[in-house]
């Protein structure tokens, strides 16, 4: 091979090569060519995602949020070729984490979980909220919705929704309920459940209600409005009772557990949203990877029997994409 030969062989192998030869040989000119190229070429993005991407939950560990966020997560781990980590950064009913998300780089790396609390009610709730659900998040897509489930201790002395209404009323100034937070879904439910009954015991705000209900199977509360995500496990254990789940179909989850409305208390119809969003202005391409990761998991049959094992009900695809989650929240 001829130096010139071998120079043009070199060249075509890159610029890494040739400023190899340039500082052997000394050639200054090809050097200095050379050395721009390499940097440039260094600079070329890594596919997304190529680290880890964590997901903040909002809502304690063990909890209905963090529990479905594990699941889904754990299939787009797959999908995605990145593990998804779980951030459970918690307080005031889930806005301490969704301020962080939101404030979070746009760059795919932290994703945010939301629900009917912190895109729903909190904002009606919090005068000096810091994120806006409409206008500061790219939306991923809806994950499921949960309905909510009347849960007692095991030994409070009812069992029929009629008892628990008489009880309470009659027991308001001794008993304690819990919630996760001033507008999170258990909140506003108890709300709800008391401006119906006309009960209001003092009420205990928790982290989650992943630590409210080991209260409840302690025994260190007496009730509690939580999604069924979180309850149903307990009451088929036979640790906590069900009084009735406050939708108006019943869930086969729980399919014992009568309706509110079959039980005698119309208008208790609550039933949470859980969705994930990123940050506003996360590229659409890295936003398309995830809704598509999100999607993949919700179609895989193993993620959707865990969901729907804990009472999750799981929309139809069209109700799932980013623009129905969009409009979701709008409204
Ligand atoms: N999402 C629940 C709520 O809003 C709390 C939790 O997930 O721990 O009540």
């Amino acid at each position: 091979m001829t130096t010139r030969v071998r120079l043009a062989a070199l060249a075509a192998a890159g610029p890494a090569t040739v400023i190899g030869l340039a500082f052997a040989t000394g050639f200054a000119l090809v050097a200095g060519v050379a050395q721009v190229a390499a940097p440039a070429r260094a600079q070329v993005p890594a596919p997304y995602p190529n680290r880890p991407i964590t997901l903040i939950i909002p809502f304690a560990a063990g909890g209905p949020t963090d529990t479905i966020g594990r699941i889904t997560a754990d299939n787009m781990s797959r999908t995605l070729g990145q593990t998804v980590v779980i951030e459970n950064v918690v307080g005031a009913g889930g806005t301490t984490g969704v301020v962080r998300g939101a404030a979070a780089a746009p760059d795919g790396y932290t994703i945010i979980f939301g629900h009917m609390g912190t895109h729903g009610a909190a904002p009606a709730l919090y005068p000096n909220l810091k994120y806006n659900p409409v206008t500061d998040f790219e939306p991923i897509g809806m994950i499921a919705a949960t309905p909510v489930v009347i849960v007692t201790r095991k030994d409070l002395p009812v069992n029929t929704l009629a008892e628990f209404v008489a009880y309470t009323r009659a027991n308001a100034a001794t008993l304690t309920t819990a919630h996760a937070g001033v507008g999170s879904v258990s909140h506003v439910a108890g709300l709800l459940l008391g401006s119906l009954t006309g009960a209001r015991p003092a009420a205990v705000a928790y982290r989650g209600t992943g630590p409210a209900l080991n209260d409840l199977v302690g025994g260190q509360i007496d009730y509690l409005c939580d999604q069924i995500a979180n309850v149903a496990p307990q009451v088929q254990a036979g640790t906590v009772k069900a009084i009735a789940i406050a939708t108006a179909q019943r869930s086969p989850a729980l399919k014992d557990v009568p309706t509110a409305a079959e039980a005698g208390l119309a208008n208790l119809e609550v039933s949470s949203w859980n969705a994930l969003f990123a940050p506003k202005g996360t590229p659409p391409e890295i936003v398309a990877r995830l809704t598509d990761a999100l999607d993949k998991a919700l179609d895989d049959a193993g993620t959707r029997q865990r969901l729907l094992d804990i009472g999750n009900v799981l929309p139809e695809k069209p109700a799932r994409t980013p623009q129905a989650l969009q409009r979701f929240v709008e409204s």
